[in-house]
């Protein structure tokens, strides 16, 4: 099993970071942490090359922060990345929120900084790792039509749509040959567990969204989760889709090692 996307630079791990990496050691097949903001990049790059083909990273801006940044300092936050390529298996989280970002200007510039890390993906010949969420009120509920089009007219090829959550436009995801990766919110939530049965086995990869979202359902005050927690998501896939755990173990495997070319 491959957790693809957790955020073990998170404070909850920076009293027993190294213990949660040996449990991961012992029932994972490797990690591909994503740092989110970029005060995160030094320790996420340190974890990489301490824990080399077993730690992967990716990195963004997520879109949440769509407000903290200025134009050129994206391009300074590209800058390093770049310098920081061997380093990264995949761009992102990045894409579109709605729900943390309310304002229309906002949401224009979210979308922009969206396509800028699209095209820079590309130049470095990365994969998108794309975090879509809808905003609360009614006409907030167009993200995921918002985030597939801008993804569709920047032509991305390679992009894993992080907790995908909107079964209208799964078909046209999976058309476009995009990954859907799902975490422990398939044990409770209907709607991701029809995207799930859905979703071709050859397009799905496991995540656990860790420290957030354990499997118990806790809320942010409760447990922390970790990447071992993969285990459950891969057991609830194959429940839904009537297979073996086993089969579920080896495709999200063999998904996430060609998704993200990773060497392990
Ligand atoms: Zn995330």
């Amino acid at each position: 099993m491959i957790d693809t996307h957790c955020h073990l630079e998170q404070r909850d791990y920076s009293s027993d970071r190294q213990e949660v990496i040996e449990k991961c050691k012992r029932e994972l097949q490797a990690v591909v942490t994503c740092a989110p903001d970029p005060k995160d990049y030094a320790l996420t790059f340190d974890l990489v090359q301490q824990h080399p083909n077993f730690i992967f990273a990716t990195a963004g801006i997520h879109p949440q922060y769509a407000k903290r940044f200025t134009e050129e300092e994206i391009g300074q936050v590209m800058h390093t990345l770049k310098e920081n390529k061997d380093k990264l298996v995949g761009i992102g989280e990045t894409g579109l929120d709605y729900d943390f970002i309310q304002e229309k200007e906002w949401r224009s510039r979210q979308q922009e900084m969206f396509v800028r890390f699209i095209r820079f993906a590309k130049q470095l010949n990365l994969p998108v790792i794309a975090h879509i969420r809808n905003g609360s009120d009614k006409e907030s509920e167009n993200a995921f039509e918002h985030a597939i089009e801008i993804l569709e007219q920047e032509a991305a090829q390679r992009v894993q749509l992080h907790m995908f959550g909107s079964r209208p436009l799964l078909k046209r995801a999976l058309d476009n040959g995009w990954y859907i990766s799902t975490n422990a919110i398939v044990l409770r939530s209907k709607n991701y567990k029809k995207i799930v049965r859905d979703t071709p086995i050859g397009q799905l990869m496991l995540e656990t969204d860790s420290p957030w979202l354990h499997p118990t359902g806790a809320g942010k005050a409760g447990q922390r989760n970790d990447p071992t927690a993969v285990r459950a998501v891969a057991e609830k896939i194959a429940e839904i889709k009537k297979t073996s755990f086993e089969e579920i173990d080896a495709a999200t495997t063999k998904n996430a090692i060609e998704f993200f070319g990773l060497k392990i």
